[in-house]
């Protein structure tokens, strides 16, 4: 499927949703307060919304706390303006296998194989922790991202999906539809922290490169 029949599947299982008699449980995977701004603000009259902030990608972890702490500043100011509780939740960091997975593949640029195995990784996490804790959908906020794939993101949760019959994935497309230029928006508004880089060491590796920064 394109990117396009993604969003249109996702857009039509909110409409779904808008019927139920009871908002469902939805557990989003959440890496940033830019990333989140807007799909918080496009899921929250229709889901019951958690996030999970697993991220063991970031490097270093002061940017982890850091991309954590304007998320977390970013929804108190959301419930306090919409009269809404979103639980926010902060796994362990950090996982080493992680680590070693993704430098088998420390070579890739950004898009490449090692992304699409981080992005695996969190979203696998990401549906066992919905599953053992009995929410009704699971989705990631990363398809809002113009660096990343959404094809990708959402090809992947369709191939997860079958080991967690119980919890359904919310396909989307969150850049389309002006949700990009919404999460701009939102984030001057709230003077978010907008990060220059990825998250994983070789991105921030290829930041400094790019910027031309070198070790002391
Ligand atoms: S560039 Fe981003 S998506 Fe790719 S491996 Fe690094 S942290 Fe993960």
């Amino acid at each position: 499927m394109d990117a396009k029949g993604y969003y249109l599947m996702g857009e039509a299982e909110i409409e779904k949703v808008k019927l139920l008699p009871a908002k469902p449980r939805l557990l989003m995977h959440s890496c940033c307060g830019p990333c989140n701004s807007f799909p918080i603000e496009h899921l929250s009259p229709y889901f019951q919304l958690t996030l999970y902030f697993n991220n063991h990608n970031i490097y270093p972890y002061e940017e982890f706390v850091r991309r954590f702490e304007e998320l977390k500043r970013y929804v108190e100011v959301f419930e306090k303006e919409n009269d809404v509780k979103i639980e926010l939740i902060l796994p362990k960091y950090k996982d080493e296998t992680f680590d070693k997975v993704l430098a088998s593949r420390k070579d890739d640029r950004e898009g490449q194989q090692r992304c699409k195995m981080c992005y695996s990784m969190r979203m696998q996490e990401a549906f066992k922790y919905a599953a053992a804790h009995d929410f009704d959908y699971m989705t990631t906020v990363m398809t809002i991202s113009r660096q990343k794939d959404s094809v990708a993101i959402n090809t992947i949760a369709e191939r997860l999906q079958p080991q967690f019959p119980k919890v359904k994935y919310l396909y989307s497309n969150f850049k389309k539809n002006k949700g990009m230029d919404r999460s701009v928006q939102l984030s001057k508004i709230h003077n978010m922290y907008r990060q220059t880089y990825c998250g994983c060491i070789y991105s921030f590796e290829d930041m400094k490169n790019r910027k031309g920064i070198k070790e002391e």
